[in-house]
């Protein structure tokens, strides 16, 4: 790995000091009671009435307790950081942290312990053409080659499961029972451009701060399986979370896609680079797209990294900046 950039920029050290508002805000949900008026205000409310507040009669409805007193108790503790009361309407509604909160419980995220053993989709290795297959762990999604080793030729992970990664995606587990593991592949696909995305522009997916985007690249790249960098391609685009951390990695030729240029350009040659998660043909003919592109480093100081996309002898080229931001388009 010694021709890499290493242009990585630091990430700001992390807070490493709970603050004490933070350890409160846990102690207060750290109660059952809690957590299901959470649940039952977000269950009976309306957002699209006039007045979506929820009375304490409907909380009481759903919140299997059998002291009302009590109950108000443990509603008065949340008043505030959780819910508020609309004085003039006199319902309860949820605060942002508190929506979030549900939303996170009825995901699954960190509570349901999912899992997904390999399963073979009809979606063949875009890199040798051998059966690929959908697995979930931990929280990912990933999909992997059953004969090839993926993204990563020249690396040996005979300790990695699955063999042969293609993509991995956080996804959470709510998600794994609505799909059949051919949508699998369209909603990771769906979900991973989704924060690649954002990551892309400049936010982050998961915390919603500022993101860091770098270059590393292999002078003397084997896409056969390469010593040096052990990736399938030689350029790859790193984008890091100062706040919290978060890390994606993608090829240039599939970020160049996002650009709303080369948006335009396949549109004009009658293709949709539209990614559905209910046309997975649609989809895959985009991932294949990002494949294609010719990337190239054509100068390393500063940095300029090149995408060319050609369709009917036509060609567009984006240039990209060592913090990967489209600089110049060439059509
Ligand atoms: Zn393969
Ligand atoms: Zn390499
Ligand atoms: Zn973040």
């Amino acid at each position: 790995m010694s021709d890499l950039d290493s242009s990585e920029p630091t990430t700001r050290a992390t807070r490493t000091a709970v603050e004490d508002d933070a350890v409160e805000a846990f102690a207060l949900l750290g109660n059952q009671t809690r957590l299901e008026i959470l649940l039952a205000i977000w269950e009976a409310h309306d957002l699209l009435a006039d007045d979506n507040g929820v009375a304490f009669s409907q909380i009481r409805e759903r919140v299997a307790h059998d002291d009302p007193g009590n109950l108000r108790y443990h509603l008065q503790q949340l008043d505030g950081q959780f819910v508020h009361q609309r004085a003039e309407r006199g319902g309860y509604e949820l605060r942002v942290p508190a929506k979030q909160l549900i939303k996170a419980v009825i995901a699954g995220a960190g509570v349901h312990d999912e899992a997904l053993e390999p399963t073979e989709i009809d979606q063949d290795c875009p890199f040798c053409g051998a059966p690929t297959a959908m697995s979930y762990r931990e929280g990912t999604l990933f999909w992997a080659c059953q004969e090839c080793d993926g993204m990563t030729p020249g690396r040996d992970f005979a300790s990695f499961d699955p063999q042969g990664p293609l993509t991995g995606h956080p996804f959470d587990p709510a998600g794994l029972d609505e799909w059949s593991p051919e949508e699998l592949w369209g909603a990771s696909t769906v979900v991973g451009w989704r924060r690649l995305r954002s990551a892309f522009d400049g936010v982050c997916p998961s915390c919603s701060a500022p993101v860091d985007g770098w270059f590393e690249w292999c002078a003397d790249h084997d896409p056969a399986g390469c010593d040096d960098c052990g990736l399938r391609f030689g350029t790859t685009a790193h984008f890091r979370c100062r706040t919290c951390g978060h890390h994606d990695g993608a090829s240039p030729g599939h970020l160049a896609l996002f650009h709303p240029s080369v948006v335009a350009f396949y549109d004009d040659h009658g293709v949709s680079t539209r990614v559905r998660v209910d046309d997975v043909d649609n989809a895959t003919l985009v991932y294949e797209l990002g494949l294609e592109h010719e990337v190239r480093v054509v100068d390393e100081d500063p940095l300029r990294v090149v995408v060319t996309a050609s369709h009917d002898g036509e060609t567009i080229r984006l240039t990209f900046d060592e913090s990967v931001r489209v600089v110049d388009v060439a059509r």
